[in-house]
């Protein structure tokens, strides 16, 4: 559905997209995931034929951004960041202009804009004007505009920023719902947005795509967790761990009077911690706590953007 290969996108001296490549299936929900100024705006305005990269491709249900940027947002049903407002329009002539621009046929506009408005809950505020709506509400007149022309591919942006509680929760259902129909591309910076909607996620860090992931397997890295007293052992403890066999990460942290090792292997990991425990009891480490744990979104988020200093 999605296609990118090396894309570059350069406003001025700000590199806002270096070397970026993946490819989207139909069917799937993709969390585009990233700190503030990380590109994501950027990579869905290329997408969708809004901006133009400095290099490289993109090609949407195989049309190529660029020479056939018409062709590619008759597939797309976008929601930018900040959707356009016309507060003085109701949600029906809103949607009514929207159908024309998209040149859905006069006899077909009825039947979308109800099927529109069913979908994302707005039937009963059809008549009501853009202006009088809560921010939630207004979002889903967002959402309806995006899938009125039956879009295969839903980018969007940020769509639950500036919600209540209870309105991310709804938005969130929605787009579930949406996906059944379409391929969905949602972009934020919050971890949980991604954990409960996406079965994929991109992790955009300062223009470059650093994780490309099922979330099940992303998040679901398993490994040991270590506390040992402080004994000036650490280091000697550290090489032990790394070389155990099926080890393939260990990270130390040392705290005021403890030591802690986070210990990554290959496999489903299941074994570590026992063979730790072996280990510990044979070189008589001053064991506090031994666990496994299954690592998170925002464990996998956090180690990346504290490798490259986060977002701008
Ligand atoms: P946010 O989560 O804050 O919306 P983002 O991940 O969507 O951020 P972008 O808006 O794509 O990030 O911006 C990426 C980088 O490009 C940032 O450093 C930003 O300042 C810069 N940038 C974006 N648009 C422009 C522009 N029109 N002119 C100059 N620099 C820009």
């Amino acid at each position: 559905m999605i296609e990118v290969k090396e894309l570059c996108k350069n406003y001025a001296e700000v590199a806002a997209l270096s070397g970026v490549s993946f490819a989207i299936r139909p069917g799937e929900i993709i969390g585009l995931l990233g700190p503030n100024g990380a590109g994501k705006t950027t990579l869905m305005k290329i997408i969708t034929g809004f901006l133009h990269p400095s290099s490289g491709t993109a090609r949407v249900g195989g049309f190529d951004v660029l020479t056939e940027t018409e062709k590619v947002q008759e597939l797309i049903g976008y929601l930018p960041e900040n959707a356009p407002i016309y507060p003085e329009l109701t949600v029906q002539s809103y949607l009514k202009m929207i159908a024309e621009l998209r040149r859905i046929p006069e006899a077909e506009q009825r039947a979308r804009i109800g099927e529109a408005v069913t979908a994302v809950g707005l039937m009963e505020r059809l008549v009501t004007p853009i202006g009088a709506l809560s921010k939630g509400y207004r979002q889903r007149v967002g959402l309806a505009q995006a899938i009125l022309h039956r879009p295969r591919l839903l980018i969007l942006d940020e769509p639950t920023n500036g919600l209540d509680p209870t309105q991310i929760v709804e938005v969130r259902r929605l787009i579930r719902t949406l996906s059944k129909s379409s391929t969905v591309m949602v972009s934020t910076h919050i971890l949980s947005e991604v954990e409960a909607t996406c079965d994929r996620a991109l992790i955009l860090i300062q223009g470059e795509l650093k994780a490309d992931a099922k979330l099940s397997e992303m998040a679901a890295t398993p490994q040991a967790l270590l506390t040992v007293a402080k004994s000036g052992q650490a280091e000697a403890i550290r090489t032990a761990l790394a070389g155990m066999p099926g080890v393939t990460r260990v990270d130390m942290d040392e705290r005021a009077d403890a030591v802690m090792f986070r210990v990554r292997g290959d496999g489903d990991g299941l074994a570590l911690c026992p063979a730790i425990f072996k280990l510990a009891k044979t070189q008589d480490w001053p064991l506090w706590e031994l666990r496994h744990e299954t690592r998170t979104l925002e464990a996998v988020f956090n180690e990346l953007t504290s490798t490259v200093g986060g977002g701008r």
